[in-house]
């Protein structure tokens, strides 16, 4: 079952540092009753690496826990002997030895938010260009209940299908996609979330969208809407929550048993005219970003030329603990002093 070196693990973000700044639109509406989304402050990327790290970890305590001894044993290997392919400053390429696929893993999640970017964002790309429409960031909240995961996923779909059925949710937009978050609080309820990419035709009043939502929930007018400015931006920021829709540090053993009790929870999905779209598009050569950017590094190999400063790469094999410390290292080294103690 070893998937093993055929999985390439592209990251993308090291390649390109794509930190788009978003500059403050005078149509930017910000429902200051809405909780932040799981924004948090700027990590680094050892940080980040070291967080994945100790969620793989909890998560195989609670799996052993609940006696799911090969679902710990594979999260455990997942990401655990890397090949990274690095002129000693930046990080080219990782290639994992095993992925678990595990729907709760980060490391996991990360691949597949990034499998999602590169399928969904040529197709919105060609949307937005032959319907005129521009896309929003919108978060659709609900009250909280006393109720299951279940039930609350399930009550947010609802709520957001209910919606979509309305006549001015119709006029107004002409489909996009969600993704999921799911939240649980001090109290023990669970918050769940819907984000929305969503192509709106025209201009409205955010006050009547709001009663349109109270309308589709019975008890809930909350929630918040910004334009997206870089479609691309847009996209991931919304499909992060694929790669991490619960706050998995909060997790108990019953949490994650009641996770593996939800068969086939989607995560993600499209609606609306853009998903009969996606079911027709055919992507061009020239449109695809994302394409670009995998083949720019895809072929990289021992010897070639970092992509961004041209040193030559080397392949560094590391432990998954000596993942964060490498970013560290590189985090704290002067330019160009990186690497030859890892060589
Ligand atoms: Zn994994
Ligand atoms: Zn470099």
């Amino acid at each position: 079952m070893i998937q093993s070196t055929l999985s390439t693990d592209l990251i993308t973000s090291d390649i390109l540092p794509v930190k788009l700044q978003r500059k403050p639109s005078p149509h930017t509406y910000l429902d200051k009753r809405v909780t932040k989304p799981q924004r948090g402050t700027k990590r680094t990327r050892s940080q980040r690496a070291r967080e994945r790290l100790q969620t793989k970890e909890h998560l195989a305590g609670l799996a052993r826990e609940l006696h799911e001894g090969e679902l710990a044993d594979k999260i455990d290997r997942c990401h655990s002997r890397l090949s990274v392919l690095t002129c000693g400053r930046h990080v080219a390429r990782i290639i994992p030895n095993f992925t678990c696929e595990f729907r709760l893993c980060p490391d996991c999640g990360r691949r597949r938010s990034r499998k999602l970017q590169t399928k969904y964002l040529p197709p919105m790309k060609a949307f937005m260009l032959h319907n005129k429409v521009t896309p929003v960031h919108l978060v659709l909240t609900q009250t909280h209940r006393k109720e299951t995961r279940k039930q609350a996923i399930k009550r947010v779909r609802d709520s957001f299908t209910k919606l979509q059925r309305r006549i001015f949710w119709k006029n107004h937009f002409k489909g996009g996609t969600w993704s999921l978050e799911i939240t649980k609080d001090k109290k023990g309820f669970h918050h769940a979330h819907l984000h929305i990419v969503g192509f709106r035709r025209k201009f409205f009043d955010i006050e009547l969208l709001r009663s349109e939502w109270l309308a589709a929930t019975g008890d809930s007018h909350v929630l918040h809407l910004k334009p997206i400015e870089d479609i691309a931006a847009g996209l991931r920021e919304v499909v992060k929550y694929v790669s991490k829709p619960l706050d998995i540090r909060r997790f108990g053993a019953d949490d994650l048993k009641e996770f593996l009790g939800l068969k086939n929870m989607r995560l993600f999905g499209t609606f609306g005219e853009f998903r009969d779209f996606c079911k027709d598009f055919e992507p061009s050569d020239n449109d695809d970003a994302m394409s670009e950017l995998e083949s720019l590094t895809r072929d990289l190999v021992e010897g070639c030329a970092c992509p961004q400063c041209s040193a030559p790469l080397f392949d560094l094999r590391l432990s998954k603990s000596e993942l964060p410390q490498f970013y560290e290292q590189i985090e704290s080294s002067p330019p160009g002093k990186v690497g030859a103690s890892w060589n």
